[in-house]
């Protein structure tokens, strides 16, 4: 059985016991069985991780004592920016979580002109808190102390100008026509301190994007001689990029 891990805020690590509610209780009590006794672990997403124990169990309430901190991760590699398109279905969602798992840092969802999703402003949020709940539910189930921020769906406009976007010192656009150089050739003998990896949509990136997206900075790379979705695009790019200068050897 995987350990039973719990998002709380940072403040709650301060504390010597910390009280567990709503969804949090649901999640120890009904789905994990947890008891009187039993430990469990409470991590703030800023890296800090404590070991606790059940002192209390209620019908809507769960007392934990703290104890020790855990320590430190080592955490080698760049931090991964993921600029992931909205795509059908739940495949963003799998995308998402799978970004998670594979060590991404920052997640942007964005809509193209030739996505099949059409995102507007409204539905925007709701997304957000949706797509952010996937990736903190893969936060906690891969064992991750750091939060995953996954930004508000936008358009491809504003993910190029996204902060950690901007940040990063090495950016790729995937780009399936590409022929001259691969992902992997790209990485190799480089030591970024944070990477940007762009993906289309179903229906690709329109030229006018893939020069919007070379005048910010990204290099167009391939993924290979084969045309793959854009959820494998997304999730196989991370590998690579784990692979080659992150944490996938340590
Ligand atoms: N028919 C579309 C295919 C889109 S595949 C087209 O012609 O562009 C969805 C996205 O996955 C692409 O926009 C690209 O970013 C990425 N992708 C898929 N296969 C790839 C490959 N072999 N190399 C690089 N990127 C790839």
């Amino acid at each position: 059985m995987s350990r039973v891990r719990v998002l709380v805020p940072p403040d709650a690590l301060a504390e010597p016991r910390w009280e567990l509610t709503g969804a949090d209780h649901h999640y120890c009590v009904r789905v994990r069985r947890l008891r009187p006794g039993d430990e469990l672990f409470l991590f703030d997403g800023q890296g800090a991780e404590f070991a606790a124990r059940v002192l209390e169990l209620e019908p809507d309430r769960l007392v934990v004592a703290l104890g020790d901190r855990m320590t430190e991760p080592a955490r080698p590699g760049p931090r991964l920016v993921s600029l992931t398109p909205l795509v059908k279905g739940d495949r963003t969602e799998w995308a998402v979580q799978k970004l998670v798992e594979l060590g991404a840092s920052t997640i942007v969802p964005f809509r193209s002109s030739r996505g099949v999703v059409k995102l507007d402003s409204a539905r925007a949020d709701s997304r957000q808190r949706r797509l952010q709940a996937v990736a903190d539910g893969a936060a906690r189930q891969c064992e991750r102390r750091d939060r995953v921020e996954v930004a508000r769906p936008t358009d491809l406009a504003g993910a190029l100008g996204h902060a950690a976007v901007a940040a990063a010192d090495a950016r790729f656009v995937l780009w399936a026509a590409e022929r001259g150089t691969s992902l992997v050739a790209a990485l190799a003998g480089a030591s970024p301190a944070a990477i940007a990896v762009l993906a289309g949509p179903e229906g690709g990136l329109a030229l006018p994007e893939i020069d919007a997206a070379v005048a910010a900075g990204f290099a167009p790379v391939s993924l290979g001689p084969r045309v793959l979705r854009a959820e494998t695009a997304v999730v196989a790019a991370a590998a690579v990029v784990q692979a080659l200068v992150g944490d996938l050897s340590t």
